[in-house]
């Protein structure tokens, strides 16, 4: 039966049984996914960087492990593929922006470091908006990423590139980052699963910073289970992040019935037809399982995009001083210090970087600080108070991940309000600190629709386990560039 399909056609659970089985061996398994992203990746441009002979080497390394030593990895005979701003020693990392040039890391993130400990191959970086910026992957200096759902669109951004690899099934899993929705909106867009932890659950020690309050690693993969599965290898505590929280009790739900809370607030108009349609099914079929709806009121919801516009480039105007032509990569000549500062940045960033760099250095500005940046984390305390009261009645609560599904190409280019104001369900669980997770829920117009799980902080565990109940109740996912069977 399965034996038929081939090797890329699996999730990560089922390539490790098969690894761990002898049923196949690394070597296949990494071979069989090279083919892949050689056929599939010209149209869908999700890679940035493949490491071919890296892959292959770690591959036949793995097969020189016994049964033992497999089963003791969760990840051996996996392939996994990184968002080129999560650095991996000797492996060009560019934050899909030319002012990084040429630069290689010397070490590995702490969380690539956990992904060789548990057996993972690593066999790429994948494209990006320019520092995580931005939410079509349009934005990346280097390279286009078409959705594979219909190349005509964009695959959402900034983790497209990744959640464009999983879709594609180059590779069963990927890790991506979020900062206001750059995991979940993607998952969305191409019907993958996409996760972003609890703030601190994931060591970001060897993430390139955007906004540092906001940013978090996470799994971008096929399944729940998957997706499960690479976050608990990912997450703990560690010594290089001091926002990474130790290891502890992790919350937990009882079997259900639960009581899944609806808010007002991200059902308002905005939202396209077909994705109602299709949450509003799933909503129903949470009830139709016993669950309880609750409409719940998250009233600063309106607040979010301004605020979360205003903390983000803040903070990322703050990171991205480090880039001045000196410490890494690529430097334009100038004549004098101050003059290769400039002209390096002015050539190596990009329009939406050199727009949030503006912004960020603005509200930071003596005599605009309190109007703006201060006024801002208030809001953002008001967002995290609205979670907190929600999570008092309710266990989960469930939106739409996005208003819309994948755009045209180029739709959003000339407006950049449309495109942040695509990220309104998102920006609030990285406001407050929480867990979110997409999940495909269906199709509208051809077109997959995410829907979004939210639970309290460290309920991420719980998360999982609530969605993977409606994962079996809704349609299988499909594959846009599958095979049949
Ligand atoms: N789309 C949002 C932005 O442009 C979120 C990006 C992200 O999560 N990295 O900032």
């Amino acid at each position: 039966m399965t034996s038929k399909k081939p090797l890329w056609d699996h999730d990560a659970h089922s390539l490790h049984d098969l690894f761990c089985e002898g049923a196949a061996s690394a070597e296949e398994i990494v071979t069989s996914h090279l083919e892949r992203i050689r056929s599939a990746d010209s149209s869908v441009g999700a890679f940035l960087y493949v490491d071919e002979a890296g892959a292959l080497e770690e591959a036949r390394r793995q097969d020189r492990w016994s049964a033992v030593e497999r089963r003791e990895r969760p990840l051996a005979g996996v392939p996994v593929a990184l968002k080129d701003n999560i650095v991996a020693q000797g492996m060009p990392t560019t934050a899909g922006s030319k002012i990084l040039g040429e630069f290689r890391s010397p070490y590995d993130a702490t969380v690539v470091v956990k992904l060789k400990q548990a057996g993972a191959m690593i066999v790429g970086k994948t494209n990006l908006d320019e520092f995580a910026m931005g939410s079509s992957t349009e934005h990346s200096a280097l390279a286009e990423t078409r959705n594979p759902w219909d190349v005509s669109r964009v695959p959402g951004g900034s983790s497209g590139g990744s959640a464009a690899a999983v879709a594609a099934q180059m590779v069963p899993l990927a890790l991506g980052s979020d900062t206001g929705g750059s995991i979940r909106q993607p998952a969305s867009y191409c019907g993958i699963v996409g996760m972003k932890p609890t703030y601190g659950r994931v060591s970001r020690y060897g993430l390139i910073a955007f906004a540092s309050s906001l940013d978090q690693i996470g799994p971008m993969t096929r399944s729940i289970r998957d997706a499960r599965l690479l976050y608990e290898v990912i997450k703990g505590a560690d010594a290089h992040d001091s926002t990474a929280l130790a290891l502890g009790e992790e919350r937990t739900v009882s079997q259900g019935p639960w009581r899944i809370g609806v808010p007002r607030e991200y059902f308002g108009e905005g939202m396209e037809a077909g994705v109602r349609q299709v949450t509003e099914a799933a909503l129903e079929r949470l009830r139709s399982m016993g669950h309880e709806l609750v409409e719940i009121s998250l009233p600063h919801t309106p607040y979010a995009i301004a605020a979360y516009y205003l903390i983000a480039p803040a903070e990322a105007s703050s990171n991205l001083s480090r880039y001045d032509g000196v410490r890494y990569g690529m430097r334009a000549e100038g004549r004098d210090l101050v003059t290769m500062y400039e002209k390096t940045r002015d050539e190596g960033f990009g329009a939406e970087v050199k727009r949030r760099i503006l912004l960020g250095t603005h509200a930071l500005s003596a005599g605009y600080y309190d109007a703006y940046y201060l006024t801002a984390q208030k809001v953002r305390t008001l967002i995290r108070q609205d979670f907190d009261y929600a999570f008092r009645e309710v266990d989960f609560i469930v939106t739409p991940t996005t208003p819309d599904v994948a755009f045209r190409r180029g739709e959003r280019d000339d407006d950049p309000i449309k495109m942040y104001l695509g990220d309104v369900y998102t920006v609030t669980a990285n406001l407050a600190g929480i867990p979110g997770l997409s999940i495909p829920a269906g199709l509208a117009d051809g077109l997959p629709v995410g829907l979004q799980w939210l639970a309290p902080r460290l309920g991420d565990l719980s998360l999982f386990d609530a969605a993977a109940t409606l994962e079996t109740q809704l349609e299988p996912m499909v594959w846009p560039m599958g095979v049949d069977e």
